[in-house]
């Protein structure tokens, strides 16, 4: 058997690194053809004296003494039309490109950035009808729903997602004002990007999954439900028509996900810790809290509304969640200044990509400005 090759897109980060640990375990099965960083040269120079790909993409301008580099987006999706699976793992949108370029020439997508679905889903579904390519979710949740569903379909009746409620579950709400990034980064189930972890904490990452569901398995927005399980233990539940459940429980390990969408519909031994039901005395679940964490309201508002407003949803809190980062603004202003910009959309089209990212474009510099405006 010829050994699969892979194009490991935001090699240097959380997800990245996960995926190298599964290919280590799989050299038999997986070459690394390509990987691209953006601003890790230590760790990416790492990476290729140990796995030798044939391809280097640098999405900024920082470079590394290789010989073949290539830059930017064309970079991207010049690797991504050569390798046999395309695993997203960057931060942001610009995952969408090379997650295109890979369905036109019928490839694999191991898909880990949601950004791509929440923001250009139309898009991308209608690329993905039109070609022999195929998208393999990486999240976690997305995986265990993938699996469950398993072509089901007419007998579904909703479709549950977990979240861990981040590390703010059991805060009282007037206390959110408060917290600082060093508390929002304390994620208390997953380790994992920056970015996403702030996400995880205002449970907008909960958000942009329930559009990411949409958009992978066709079901309307009020029958995706979001039930909070603190132990990470449940990622996906699938309700069926005759009242029965099935779930999809393993640790939270985001290796398992990775390697399935690797392998798939195959599986092998996988380098994760193993889930031991003897170690966990329950299972809990409680409903999310709409108003502590008005985020995820948001999310299915827009959801709901369509066109590009979940677009602006993104990138408004992609902005916000920067400036959180960076000390500029508190916390709950998160939500209040994705609100604002939903508010003040002027309308861009979102039939094209260009529409798309026009859209991307304004709500980040109007969340900056109602950002000027809180302070
Ligand atoms: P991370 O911040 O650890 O890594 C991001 C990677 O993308 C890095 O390799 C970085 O160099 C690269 N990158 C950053 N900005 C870029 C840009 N402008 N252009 C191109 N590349 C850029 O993030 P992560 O936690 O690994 O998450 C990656 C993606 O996977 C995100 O979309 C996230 O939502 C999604 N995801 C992550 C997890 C997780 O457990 N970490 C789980 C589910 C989904
Ligand atoms: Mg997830």
């Amino acid at each position: 058997m010829s050994k699969k090759r892979v194009a490991l897109l935001g090699a240097t980060g959380s997800i990245g690194t996960s995926t190298l640990e599964v290919l280590r375990l799989h050299r038999e099965r997986f070459e690394l053809f390509a990987i691209s960083f953006h601003s890790n040269v230590e760790k990416a120079s790492k990476i290729v004296d140990e796995f030798h790909p044939e391809y280097v993409v640098s999405t900024s301008n920082k470079k590394l003494e290789f010989e073949n580099q290539l830059f930017g987006i064309e970079g991207l999706k010049t690797v991504a039309h050569e390798a046999d699976i395309v695993v997203v793992a960057t931060g942001g949108i610009v995952g969408v490109f090379p997650t295109i370029e890979a369905l036109k020439a019928g490839k694999r997508v191991a898909l880990a950035n949601k950004e791509t679905l929440v923001s250009f889903g139309n898009i991308v579904k209608d690329v993905l009808r039109n070609s022999n390519g195929e998208i393999i979710p990486v999240d976690s949740e997305h995986s265990a729903i993938f699996q469950l569903l398993d072509g089901r379909r007419k007998e579904v009746k909703n479709i549950y997602i977990t979240a861990s409620g981040g590390p703010f579950r059991a805060k009282p709400v007037e206390e959110l004002q408060k917290v600082r990034p060093e508390d929002a980064l304390k994620h208390p189930t997953w380790s994992m990007g920056q970015k996403i972890t702030i996400d995880s904490a205002t449970m907008i990452n909960k958000g942009l999954e329930i559009i990411e569901a949409y958009h992978l398995f066709d079901v309307s927005p009020e029958r995706i439900k979001v039930v909070v399980h603190p132990q990470s233990i449940i990622h996906g539940m699938v309700e069926l028509v005759d009242g029965a459940f099935i779930a999809h429980l393993s640790t939270p390990d985001m290796k398992i996900p990775i390697q399935y969408a690797l392998t798939y519909p195959e599986r092998l031994s996988s380098p994760a810790k193993t889930f031991n039901p003897f170690e966990i005395s329950q299972l809990i679940f409680e409903k999310p809290d709409f108003e502590k964490f008005p985020g995820l309201k948001l999310a299915y508002d827009v959801l709901n509304e369509g066109r590009e407003y979940p677009a602006i949803f993104n990138a408004a809190n992609e902005e916000a969640v920067f400036m959180f980062l960076r000390g500029r603004i508190k916390f709950t202003e998160i939500p209040e200044i994705i609100r604002r910009v939903l508010e003040n959309n002027p309308g861009f089209d979102p039939e094209t990509l260009d529409g798309l990212l026009e859209a991307d474009q304004w709500a980040r510099q109007e969340a900056k400005r109602q950002a000027e405006r809180l302070t």
